[in-house]
């Protein structure tokens, strides 16, 4: 497996990691993390939040006896910890829940304006928090963030001088971040990569439009994890593995990858640009917006409405196609439990108009 330094540490990682984000059961996460681990991955990113609160717990314990070949990292959300105190109770807690002494990096999540740059820097912030615990030998290497949001803020957290990594969300689809990538690599900052596979639409085994990217004998995924690892800025890409073989093939998209460089990438960037798989924003599938007070699930809603125009299907068919994709549940009954309160909306990440494509929804599947 390729390894690149992270930033200006004397760290390597895996030029493809573990995103603990999607692990469908705990045997699965063991086995993934184990073929990882012997195919050369050394990095995972975790959260409190992720697979309704067990990715730490498993992930955890699929390490512990395997600790020393990888970097463990773990975050916590700015609006939840913000202030030294409650950042190390946070800390406390993942360690905990994972069973581990240390972390090698921890992220601060949701940094996303220059305000909660400062705040995160003063005196009592969470930097101060993370550095404290740093020297306690509870994080071994370095802080970093976790990053959505405007480049004046990326900037600002980048020149604090006390991150040493950042995670973003790029890939061949959505590059809206190319230039916050270029200023972390002048500043030594290593970049860590979330949603590599454009929530799993990069990596479509069905969508013809997508052959350009296969080789190797793998799927698209091939030209998807070369592309980010043409640029000399990314570290690693983290993806959110739901099965063992998903390793095997991320691990032999990047074989012979060593000399890739920026006309390679400007290729892939021109045909896929060609193709027009889908305008705009479109739902990673991140589960970000999951806790709906009424019973809905916008995720899967959001998921079904994508897939519906990757996949091409025709407009007047789009009720059929929402119904078949909630074969045991009632949709018509779930949908209509919205009350359009908005708060699925602010938990987006990519902003898209949540509300909006439930209110389609429930008009194409009342007939109108
Ligand atoms: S708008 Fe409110 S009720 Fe509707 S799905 Fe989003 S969070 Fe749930
Ligand atoms: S709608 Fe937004 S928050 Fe919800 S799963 Fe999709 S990208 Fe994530």
């Amino acid at each position: 497996m390729l390894c690149k330094q992270f930033g200006s540490s004397d760290v390597k990682i895996s030029a493809i990691s573990f995103g603990a984000m999607r692990w469908p059961d705990e045997q699965t996460c063991h086995e993934i993390i184990n073929r990882g681990l012997d195919l050369g991955l050394n990095y995972v990113d975790t959260s409190t939040g992720y697979v309704q609160g067990e990715s730490e717990k498993w992930t955890g314990r699929a390490v512990k006896d395997r600790r020393d070949e990888i970097y463990f990292s773990s975050k916590s959300h700015f609006a939840k910890a913000p202030t030294a105190d409650a950042v190390r109770q946070a800390i406390d807690g993942s360690l905990k829940a994972t069973g581990l002494d240390y972390f090698d990096f921890y992220q601060l999540w949701g940094l996303g304006t220059v305000e909660t740059v400062e705040a995160a820097m003063a005196k009592g912030g969470t930097v101060e928090g993370v550095r404290k615990a740093q020297a306690e030998g509870l994080i071994r290497i370095g802080l970093g963030f976790t990053f959505h949001g405007p480049g004046e803020a990326f900037r600002a957290a980048v020149d604090t001088g006390e991150m040493l990594c950042a995670t973003v969300s790029y890939n061949l689809m959505n590059r809206k971040e190319e230039e916050n990538i270029a200023y972390a690599a002048e500043h030594g900052v290593g970049i860590v990569i979330m949603n590599p596979l454009a929530g799993g639409v990069l990596a479509l085994a069905g969508n013809e439009q997508l052959d350009f990217l296969r080789g190797g004998g793998v799927g698209p995924c091939y030209g998807a994890l070369r592309f980010l690892h043409a640029n000399p800025g990314i570290t690693t890409g983290i993806v959110g593995f739901r099965a063992v073989e998903e390793v095997d093939q991320a691990v032999a998209s990047l074989q012979g990858a060593e000399d890739l460089d920026e006309s390679f990438r400007r290729q892939l960037i021109e045909k896929i640009d060609a193709v027009k798989l889908i305008e705009g924003d479109f739902c990673t599938g991140c589960g970000y917006c999951k806790e709906c007070p009424n019973d809905v699930n916008p995720s899967k809603f959001m998921q079904a409405m994508r897939d519906f125009v990757l996949y091409g299907v025709n407009e007047d068919r789009l009720a059929d196609w929402i119904h078949s994709k909630y074969p045991h549940s009632d949709v018509v009954k779930e949908l209509g439990q919205c009350t359009e309160c908005g708060e699925c909306e602010t938990k987006c990440p990519q902003k898209l108009s949540i509300v909006e494509q439930i209110r389609r929804g429930k008009a194409v599947l009342a007939g109108k």
